[in-house]
């Protein structure tokens, strides 16, 4: 059957609400096209994307490069399973595990595969390389985390939309405040048992919340002290979008991996997903040394569509273009650039309290109620404006563009938004 056409955005809207669950509270944008920073929605109206995809289209909406591997992988093998090897794998194995300096990577498909994948390691290396005895072995979580949706993410999520008649609740973990060191110190002195401190480096979802700037480096120090793996979920800050290669990266100016440089606490597990294919395909990845990863052995975990040969070369496409067009020092001088100009703006704005963020991963917070509908009102207006963006919570907005933005779609896209936040202005 051919798809029939959809010729309003009224129309699509109106069909999803009647045959699809309401899992989601959508903008009311329906887009049809892509194409590098831009998106065009149904009535062929153009936007700026300042979500791309919650940072999984960091290279830009339908790469050529990386929509030119897809295809051509495509259209010769797509699937074998792992029940046989398949020609493409372990060159982007290859690739990925240099690229971030890693000796294994394990592929997953969607970010909270791969946060369970990185919990199960984490739980095996406890019993078999720490000494837990078995079942007791705890990871210690941060407040208002997001890792993802599955029954054991949200066991330790305090979402309580994401939480509440889920239950019952996957046990053996701890939460602690996020930003707090002497809450990790004193975590992992307490209890023996801890196999791992699983982490954002800045937490996306809870209103990009940026900790200070030695977080990682000093709570890597903490975990190594006590005997514990320091675990990254560097799904949304990974790959460019901080302005380093990863958010654990810190301040360094490198291109890529970078272990000479002070700043860089590399996680004893790094989780990545969302950019790992450029927003393409649904690609993830575990990566670890092989004192923790050789715990994995054959038949203890997998995925039938994990390492398939599609997503193996669109993630090698995708990297590829982060190196070749320098996207990590675009995200980082892009980045202070638009928190520069909004902070210029907000120092006369009763409706905008501060900017945050780190790269192009970057946040206004709304001053009003986290309970009240101005945050969604001010993306209602800057979507009628041409450029589209997102409440996280309540009354914070996220600002995320591809990186392949340039500087003067930059300054575009800040005059839409504060002429945008004037309208709001009391
Ligand atoms: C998006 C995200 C996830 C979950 O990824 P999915 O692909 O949606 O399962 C996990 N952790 C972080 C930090 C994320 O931003």
């Amino acid at each position: 059957m051919p798809l029939p056409k959809i010729n309003s955005s009224e129309e699509a809207i109106k069909l999803e609400d009647q045959h699809g669950a309401h899992n989601y509270h959508p903008l009311p944008a329906v887009l049809s096209r892509g194409e590098g920073v831009h998106v065009w929605d149904v009535e062929g109206k153009k936007y700026y994307d300042f979500l791309s995809a919650y940072s999984a289209v960091n290279q830009g909406h339908c790469h050529p490069k990386i929509v030119g591997a897809m295809h051509e992988q495509a259209s010769k093998l797509a699937l074998t399973s792992r029940a046989f090897h398949n020609d493409v794998l372990g060159a982007y194995e290859k690739y990925a595990t240099e690229y971030f300096g890693f000796d294994k990577l394990l592929p997953m498909n969607t970010g909270a595969e791969a946060v369970e994948t990185a919990i199960k390691i984490a739980r095996k290396w406890a019993y078999e390389r720490k000494g837990v005895k078995e079942t007791e072995a705890e990871i210690v979580v941060c407040a208002n985390n997001f890792h993802g949706r599955t029954t054991t993410v949200i066991s330790f999520s305090n979402d309580e939309d994401a939480r509440r008649n889920f239950g019952p609740y996957t046990p053996g973990f701890t939460k602690i405040p996020y930003n707090d060191l002497d809450a990790l110190d004193a975590a992992l002195e307490k209890n023996p048992n801890v196999a791992g401190f699983l982490v954002e480096p800045i937490q996306g979802e809870a209103g990009v919340f940026t900790p200070a700037d030695d977080y990682m480096m000093r709570a890597k120090e903490i975990c190594n002290k006590h005997n514990v793996l320091f675990m990254a979920d560097e799904i949304q800050t990974g790959i460019a979008r901080t302005g380093g290669l990863l958010a654990v990266c810190g301040h360094c100016t490198c291109e890529g991996h970078c272990e000479r440089q002070e700043t860089y606490s590399k996680p004893d597990i790094l989780i990545l997903g969302k950019a790992l294919s450029g927003g393409n395909y649904p690609v993830s990845a575990v990566l670890a040394d092989n004192e923790v990863m050789d715990v994995i052995q054959p038949g203890q975990h997998g995925s039938t569509f994990g390492g398939n040969p599609v997503a193996a070369a669109v993630a090698v496409a995708a990297l590829d273009v982060v190196k070749d067009e320098h996207l990590i020092q675009n995200a980082r001088r892009l980045g202070k650039l638009f928190r520069r100009l909004m902070d210029d703006y907000i120092r006369d704005s009763n409706i905008v309290s501060l900017v945050r963020g780190r790269g192009l991963l970057n946040a206004i917070v709304i001053n009003d109620s986290e309970e009240s509908s101005t945050a969604w009102d001010i993306c209602m207006a800057l979507k009628e404006n041409g450029l589209l963006a997102k409440p996280t919570h309540g009354n914070i907005i996220r600002f995320a563009p591809p990186l392949v933005m340039n500087e003067e779609q930059l300054r575009d896209c800040v005059d839409i938004i504060t002429s945008t936040l004037k309208q709001f202005e009391k």
